[in-house]
Parts: structure tokens; C-alpha cells; sequence
């Protein structure tokens, strides 16, 4: 017979990610308030709702009371859609790679359309089979991403056939810089925008339009449109760099401490023996690393807290292993079941990022997959009339 474990989850687990769905709730509420009326504030929660898990993350919007949802791709599209039931509604961002239009029918997620390829194949799959749904037409205002160029979106709007068969609900673009308020591009990209959109309303009086992202919400009235896109300030990263975040914290990251040695002379630590630990200096060798997301970059350069000391990472991050000189906490810190907290009240996620020279977007969406995950409940949303 095939043995069975008996032990919990949180007894077998080197880390704890506490991701807590009533915050990420909140900071919607948060950015509901700041979005300007008429502007609709959606949630982004592709790429697994930036690491922190789309189904929990996207049943906590949408109780809250957010009803669109933007995902990358198509597969995250369909999974969103079996989640969330047949209400909400789900854009998905990268439109259909070739052949795949069925499937958006199928589970009426509305395609970005952003060459006149999928433009063409799109009207081309609704014309075939009689199919009326809505999507969305990207154009680039100077990212040069992923968009109709200017040249492809006049030449579409010159042409009488140009989307034609289209439903368009929306005109979509990106930012470039909205996390840099007083970068020149964000008004250069607003104007095009701004000029695009009325053209664009020569051809559908009632299209939309759906311009900001998390930072752009923080930009002024102007750039909120009518469908916001927010992503990673749902997930309590700070949207306006170098001001305090108006965002509530929602992930929370704990690692175990495997073993505590004193040295008992001046010794090297770790893989390439890169740092020297000096004499009689207290090592925590601690379960997370970079097979967890704890990125390599943090070596010899990041830190944890116990119990809010703080406690620098020594030697280099290993795949499943990091040591942290503990020289400074009391041994009743260092018991059995001690942890160290590597995001939390002492450390944000843009606080993490800055240490590994990335951004908290690449911390969030490398969280590791070996963590025990707990998700703490949303809040019901404040009583008040409905949006
Ligand atoms: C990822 C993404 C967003 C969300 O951006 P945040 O900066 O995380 O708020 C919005 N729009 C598009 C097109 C994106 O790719």
C-alpha cells in the first residue's frame, strides 16, 4: 500500500506566503475611489494574478464588486472564465494567436485586436458564423509594444472596409512611463490618445476608451477613460514611486530556519565562498531560495527581520537555501519553528525589489510555487449604495 502523509501542510513546508484577499479587495476600493467618474476600475490578474494566484485574487475582485477582468493570455482567459461564471467580463489582452478565435466565441472573452491581422481574421471568423461580440482595438501612442501603429490605425480609419464587422467597446492603449509623473512621454502618449479616440469616434460614436494602468490612475482625471486597467497596485506595490503608497500590503512571506551555528573563527559562507562570516558570528540557514523566487541578485545584499531585527542575507542565495547572519537576535528568536520574514510589515515588496535591483512586479510574479499559500478572506465590501 501506498503510504499517505499524516503531517500537515504547514508543518512540511520550508515557507508560508500569506496572501490576503481582504487587502487586495480593499486596494480596488482604493483605486475605485481615485478613478474618475464614469471610469470603470477592472482588475489585471494575468500571469496568475502577478504570482499571488488569479482564482482567488479574481473571486475577491469580483465579490467586491469588479466586473472586468484583463488577462495575457488566451488559456488564462478560459480558466478565468470557469472561475468567475458567466457575468464578468474577461479581456483578453494578447487577442487571438491564429485559429484561435472559436475559443473566444466560446467563452465570450473579448479579444484585443492590435494588428490588422488579427483585425482581419477576427472579422473574418464573426462574418463566417454570424458572430456579434465586442472587442477592443489597441493602438500604440509611443511605447511600440504591441498596438496598430499610427500608420496601420489611419490607414484602417482611411479605408470605408476599415473595421468593418468590428464591435469595437473600447480604444486601448498603454503607458510608457506613468510610474514618472513628470516624464514628458505621458502627455505625448495622452495627446495621441486623446486624438485617436475622436477619430476613431468617426467610425464608432460609442467607443471607449481604456488608457490607464495602476500608475496612470495616479496621473489626473484626464487618463482614466472609461475602463482602468490596474495590476500590480491590487497586489499592495506602490503605483507612485517615491511617495508613500496609498496601497494596503498583501502578501506576507515567511521561511523556516533549518539550522543556527555559531563560527567559531572568521569562515567563509556559502556557495564561491563569497563573504567571510567573522568570528563568533551566528548563522541561520533558512529554507527559501532562488528555486522559490528569492532572486540570486539578493546575495551578500538583502535582508530579513525576526522578530524585527534585521538579519542580512550572508554568502550567496542558493536554489533551495539561504543563510542570514542572526549575530544580533536573541537565541529564544532562533527555537524550533523560527522564522524569517521576507516580505511583511518590515519589508514591502518594492523595499525587496530595490535590494535585487528589479521591480516589484518581477518579485511578485517569481513567488514560488513550493510555498505553503494561505489566503485570508475578503472582507464583506462596506455597506453603501451600489455601484
Ligand atoms: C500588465 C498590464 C497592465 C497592468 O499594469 P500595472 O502597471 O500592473 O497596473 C495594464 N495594461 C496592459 C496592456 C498590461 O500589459
Amino acid at each position: 500500500m501506498r503510504p499517505t502523509s499524516t503531517t500537515s501542510a504547514d508543518e512540511r513546508t520550508g515557507a508560508v506566503l500569506t496572501v490576503d484577499l481582504a487587502a487586495v479587495a480593499e486596494n480596488w476600493r482604493i483605486l475605485k475611489r481615485k478613478a474618475a467618474p464614469g471610469c470603470e476600475v477592472g482588475g489585471v490578474v494575468k500571469a496568475d494574478a502577478y504570482g499571488v494566484g488569479m482564482v482567488p485574487v479574481a473571486k475577491a475582485l469580483q465579490d467586491a464588486g469588479c466586473g472586468t477582468f484583463f488577462v495575457a493570455h488566451l488559456d488564462e482567459g478560459i480558466a478565468l472564465r470557469a472561475a468567475l461564471g458567466e457575468a464578468p467580463r474577461i479581456v483578453v489582452m494578447h487577442g487571438p494567436n491564429k485559429g484561435t478565435e472559436r475559443d473566444f466565441a466560446a467563452f465570450r472573452l473579448l479579444p484585443v485586436l492590435s494588428t490588422p491581422g488579427q483585425i482581419e481574421r477576427w472579422r473574418t471568423f464573426a462574418e463566417t458564423n454570424d458572430i456579434l461580440m465586442e472587442s477592443l482595438v489597441q493602438i500604440d501612442t509611443g511605447m511600440n509594444r504591441l498596438g496598430l501603429t499610427q500608420r496601420e490605425f489611419e490607414k484602417l480609419m482611411g479605408d470605408p472596409a476599415g473595421f468593418l464587422g468590428l464591435y469595437p467597446l473600447a480604444l486601448m492603449s498603454h503607458l510608457a512611463c506613468a510610474d514618472e509623473p513628470q516624464h514628458p512621454m505621458n502627455r505625448q502618449q495622452l495627446l495621441k490618445f486623446r486624438s485617436a479616440l475622436e477619430t476613431f469616434r468617426g467610425k464608432f460614436p460609442d467607443a471607449k476608451g481604456s488608457f490607464a494602468n495602476s500608475s496612470g490612475l495616479f496621473l489626473g482625471p484626464e487618463y482614466h477613460y472609461h475602463f482602468a486597467r490596474p495590476g500590480v497596485a491590487l497586489y499592495g506595490a506602490n503605483p507612485v514611486p517615491g511617495q508613500p503608497n496609498p496601497m494596503i500590503p498583501v502578501v506576507r512571506l515567511k521561511a523556516k530556519i533549518l539550522q543556527v551555528r555559531r563560527v567559531d573563527a572568521a569562515a567563509p559562507v556559502g556557495y564561491g565562498a563569497s563573504s567571510m562570516a567573522p568570528d563568533g558570528a551566528k548563522l541561520a540557514t533558512v529554507s527559501i531560495g532562488y528555486a522559490d523566487g528569492l532572486r540570486r541578485a539578493l546575495s551578500n545584499r538583502g535582508h530579513g527581520f525576526i522578530d524585527g531585527i534585521r538579519v542580512p542575507i550572508m554568502g550567496r542565495v542558493s536554489m533551495d537555501m539561504t543563510v542570514f547572519d542572526v549575530s544580533d537576535v536573541p537565541e529564544s528568536s532562533l527555537g524550533p519553528g523560527a522564522t524569517v520574514e521576507l516580505l511583511g510589515t518590515e519589508q514591502s515588496v518594492d523595499d525587496l525589489a530595490t535590494s535585487a535591483g528589479t521591480i516589484s512586479y518581477e518579485i511578485l510574479t517569481s513567488l514560488g510555487h513550493r510555498y505553503m499559500r494561505q489566503y485570508l478572506g475578503a472582507r464583506p465590501s462596506a455597506p453603501g449604495p451600489k455601484a
